[in-house]
């Protein structure tokens, strides 16, 4: 038997247009796929609420379009809730998540710890009984689930074999309040749905594919391998972003610029002035 065909992904969020680190980063994943004669898929994370706007996903795909990708369109997230319910049900049942009340201002008061995402839960709602009819989010107890599982590793393409360490990020939201999922629940099923073989992401993301990890083996989720890129930086060193008007794609396509040749720049390492890779 030959490997398996690599499947690769872009998973943009539609709340804002997209900018050179997204171009970059879907570049990276399309070759990936491309130079192996693999799938490479546009997946629509439009799960938060109203700031996902169906005008940014449009845009997206004539974004990937003037850039001279191809990609096969997947289901956005919007559409495939019940999955995330059926795996968080399935947690439950198995005690993996409780319920919490705490407020961002109360974590923050009471975390000792600061993790990769931010402060790591302390745990409060965890020893407490909570009433249901007060709003609450759903956590994962990562000590239960990591007794359950065992030591578990991952492997990124760039840097090596690693061993998951969930409980750096502590016990995350699975379920928000309004929403039966959070990123970290969504992006796993989706990857596993989607056939995802390598998930290529920004190294932003690296510290979540503990939990991600993590919930494949809970929820018996087949294990890709990891493709953590390195992000565009802007003049300060700071990551590009949607919120610091770094010009977007759209504004470049509707500019008159040529995709093909941004696309080929990207691919050289040549980035526009003020913008380096790190
Ligand atoms: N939707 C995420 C974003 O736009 C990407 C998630 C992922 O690639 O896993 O930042």
């Amino acid at each position: 038997m030959g490997r398996p065909m690599t499947v690769t992904r872009f998973a943009p969020s539609p709340n804002g247009s997209l900018h050179l680190g997204h171009a970059f980063s879907a570049i990276i994943a399309h070759d990936l796929a491309r130079d192996c004669g693999g799938r490479f898929l546009l997946r629509i994370e439009d799960i938060d609420g109203p700031r996902s706007r169906p005008e940014f996903a449009r845009q997206f795909s004539e974004d990937l379009d003037w850039l001279g990708l191809e990609w096969e369109d997947v289901q956005a997230q919007s559409t495939r809730l019940e999955s995330y319910v059926e795996a968080a049900e399935r947690l439950k049942r198995d005690g993996l998540l409780y319920p919490c009340i705490c407020t961002r201002a109360e974590i923050k008061a009471a975390a000792t710890q600061i993790g990769p995402e931010g402060p790591v839960y302390p745990g409060t709602c965890k020893y407490r009984a909570i009433d249901l009819a007060q709003p609450h989010v759903w956590r994962l107890d990562v000590a239960a689930a990591l007794q359950k599982t065992g030591p578990l590793g991952w492997s990124d393409e760039l840097a090596g074999e690693q061993q998951a360490q969930p409980e750096t990020l502590g016990d995350v939201v699975l379920l928000r309040k309004d929403l039966p999922a959070s990123y970290h629940l969504a992006a796993t099923l989706d990857d596993a749905a989607d056939g995802v073989t390598l998930v290529t992401r920004g190294r932003d993301l690296f510290s979540s594919t503990h939990i991600h990890r993590l919930l494949q083996a809970l929820l018996g989720l087949p294990v890709p391998t990891w493709h953590h890129h390195p992000l565009l930086l802007d003049q300060s060193g700071e990551k590009l972003a949607k919120t610091r008007g770094s010009p977007s794609l759209a504004d470049r396509r509707l500019a008159g610029e040529e995709g093909l040749a941004l696309a080929a720049d990207l691919r050289a390492g040549c980035f526009p002035a003020g913008i380096s890779c790190g």
